[in-house]
């Protein structure tokens, strides 16, 4: 990949550009809070990869309705400053045993449409960038998190 001094406010609102038609599909309410963090090195189409393999599997999870949170804060991780990316829904959430077998490549809990290979693909993007990808539930619904480090 090409990597850029990038902001990740834009590739987060061209991702919601392409989802739109998933997220009016149902009821979906999208709660948005981009705030100021600092550009990282990353290709932006890599980033836009995992941002969108995030809220679709954000919005699989919750079927017709719900809400999708996602904010964009600056955030220190091991005394280096970073921008950090939250995706968070109002769905069933992840086994508490799962949720870092979800990164594993073909993991997937979907009957016909899921390949499993989403969340493998997106945590290799964000290592390769020098960041973390990690999994959480929040009762209700699930939140992944992707943190990548002030570009210097
Ligand atoms: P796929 O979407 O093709 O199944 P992914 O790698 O994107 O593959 O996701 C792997 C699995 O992780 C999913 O099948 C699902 O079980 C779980 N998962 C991912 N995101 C969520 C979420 N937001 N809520 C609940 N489970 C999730
Ligand atoms: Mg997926």
């Amino acid at each position: 990949g090409y990597d850029e001094l990038t902001f990740l406010a834009p590739v987060v609102s061209d991702c919601l550009v392409l989802v739109e038609h998933l997220v009016s599909k149902g009821n979906i309410r999208v709660d948005l809070a981009l705030n100021e963090a600092p550009t990282v090195r990353v290709d932006p189409g890599e980033m836009q990869q995992v941002v969108i393999n995030l809220i679709v599997n954000a919005i699989q999870a919750m079927g017709d309705h719900g809400t999708l949170s996602i904010s964009l804060t600056t955030e220190p991780r091991e005394g280096k400053d970073g921008a950090c990316l939250r995706v968070r829904d109002t769905g069933p959430g992840i086994a508490d045993d799962k949720l870092t077998s979800v990164f594993d490549p073909f993991f997937t809990t979907k009957q016909a449409e899921g390949t499993g290979l989403g969340l493998s693909i997106s945590q290799t993007l964000v290592q390769r960038s020098g960041g973390l990808i990690s999994a959480r539930n929040c009762d209700p619904g699930a939140e992944f998190m992707v943190w990548l480090p002030a570009a210097t």
